[in-house]
């Protein structure tokens, strides 16, 4: 016989939220409006102690649970159905070590947390282009942003978590101890425990020069050539990705122009702030842009730019691959169902992965495709449910065209509530590992609301 809810209120020192509870309809929810599901409790903790007494009480009444970081994952890992879910959203003080150029984070925080600590002191280390999502749920599947090339993955700069894991214990993973977990923890997503924190290294990045650049659609053949030439080796310190947006109703925008659907390029300067306008005239000398919002501009501003493009409760659909080559075949795909993109909010992003990311091996952390170029996501996302088919549609048949012509695999955080089958190549060289670590440190799948590894 486990816990009763009674006796995890009495030890839990956060809150502990069930259906008769008021606020409970917030606490269920997650980001992606399409994820409608009622949890038996939600354990918002105080503290790692709570994490145990949630992940106890879920273990001994045979219950699910779910941990929720910044509850982005698009199929809704953050939520249940008649499970325990640990919403860390109350868990997200950043602390910010400045001589030793690090910071540690609890597993709560979001990217826009976790970089306006860490801008405080003219540092921050990779992380996504939304500044709402969460740290560990990135950090744990990957991390790609403006500063990978730079600075390689999110996962890349883990320097230790802390865990909570299946069987209510906590303890440290670095690469001093527990190192099979922690070797786990870079890539392997949440399947081996509950991140209560987690501490990065930080690199010198402070102000940025970037921005959305807008251009027609006759130029996307010819960006997406210049894009794969000049990313194969431009400096590190340039970040950026091609898009394929509807213009939202914003000022840099003609306003006869909203509503129309261009190729965008978003970069990011890292370098030296002065030689920002430079960094980004070879992409300005493509073709004519239409509008542009491009400056000098402190880092989590770019970080937070999008933001309300993209509010919680949309509905949200995606389908990813990483490329290695971005063949003119692939390019044509592009060309083809870009351009019928249907919503303002969603998009399609080919995010550059070389550079610094390549630097690490496939084997060294559980992110194993390091020989891929590119990581591509076709994400939809709209807010009318009545709309559900047609962006649906869109979707795939985009990722019907261009899938054939990617890699089979792609980045375990923007997969689908459908692809669990691709777990194998997803997690590639390195899933028989993951299996066998998943064996020593949860036995028995508690921790399986995730790209699941089955133990
Ligand atoms: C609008 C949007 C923009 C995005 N942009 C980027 C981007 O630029 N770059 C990029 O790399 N990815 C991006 N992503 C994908 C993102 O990395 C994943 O959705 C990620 O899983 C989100 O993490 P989260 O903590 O917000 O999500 P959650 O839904 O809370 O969790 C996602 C998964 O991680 C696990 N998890 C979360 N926190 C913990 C924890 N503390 N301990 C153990 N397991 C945990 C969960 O159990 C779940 O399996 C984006 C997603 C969205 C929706």
């Amino acid at each position: 016989m486990g816990t009763t809810i009674e006796q995890l209120r009495e030890r839990v020192h956060g809150s502990v939220i069930t259906p008769e509870d008021a606020g409970y309809d917030d606490a269920r929810a997650v980001y992606n409006a399409m994820i409608d599901k009622r949890p038996a409790v939600v354990v918002r903790p105080a503290n790692a102690g709570d994490v145990m007494a949630a992940v106890d009480h879920a273990r001994e009444n045979g219950l699910d649970v779910a941990v929720r970081g910044g509850g982005h994952s698009v199929p809704g890992f953050g939520t249940c159905d008649d499970g325990v879910v640990i919403d860390l959203s109350t868990m997200r003080g950043v602390r910010v070590d400045p001589r030793s150029r690090t910071a540690r984070a609890e597993g709560g925080a979001t990217l826009g947390d976790f970089n306006a600590a860490t801008h405080a002191f003219g540092l921050a280390t990779t992380g996504g282009i939304i500044s709402t999502t969460g740290l560990s749920g990135l950090t744990l599947g990957g991390g790609i942003g403006y500063l990978s090339r730079g600075y390689g993955l999110s996962l890349d700069n883990l320097i230790s978590a802390d865990v909570v894991t299946a069987d209510g214990r906590f303890v440290v993973a670095s690469d001093r101890e527990n190192e099979d977990l922690f070797w786990a923890l870079r890539g392997g997503g949440g399947n081996f425990g509950a991140v209560t924190a987690l501490e990065f290294r930080l690199h010198p990045v402070d102000m940025v020069y970037g921005g959305p650049m807008f251009f027609e659609l006759d130029a996307v053949g010819d960006l997406l050539r210049w894009y794969r030439e000049y990313i194969a080796d431009a400096p590190e310190a340039f970040g950026g990705f091609p898009a394929f947006q509807i213009a939202p109703p914003l000022p840099f925008i003609p306003e006869d122009r909203h509503g129309d659907t261009f190729i965008a390029f978003v970069a990011c300067w890292s370098g030296p702030i002065e030689q920002g306008e430079a960094a980004l005239k070879p992409v300005h000398d493509v073709a004519p842009v239409v509008a542009e919002h491009v400056g000098a501009m402190p880092y989590p501003t770019l970080n937070s730019a999008f933001d309300g493009l993209v509010p919680p409760g949309l509905q949200h659909y995606w389908k990813a691959n990483f490329v290695t080559e971005l063949s003119d075949d692939i390019i044509d795909a592009h060309l083809q169902h870009g351009p019928n993109v249907p919503a303002v909010n969603s998009t399609m992003h080919i995010y550059p992965i070389n550079g610094a990311v390549h630097r690490v091996g496939a084997t060294e952390t559980a992110f194993a495709h390091r020989e891929a170029n590119f990581a591509t996501v076709i994400a939809g996302m709209w807010p009318d449910p009545a709309d559900n088919e047609k962006n649906t549609k869109w979707v795939k048949e985009y990722y019907a065209a261009t899938a054939p012509l990617s890699e089979a695999a792609g980045y375990v955080n923007f997969m689908a509530s459908d692809d669990q089958g691709r777990i194998k190549e997803n997690y590639g060289v390195n899933y028989d590992r993951l299996v066998e670590v998943k064996r020593a440190w949860d036995p028995d799948n508690l921790f399986h609301l995730n790209q699941n590894i089955a133990p």
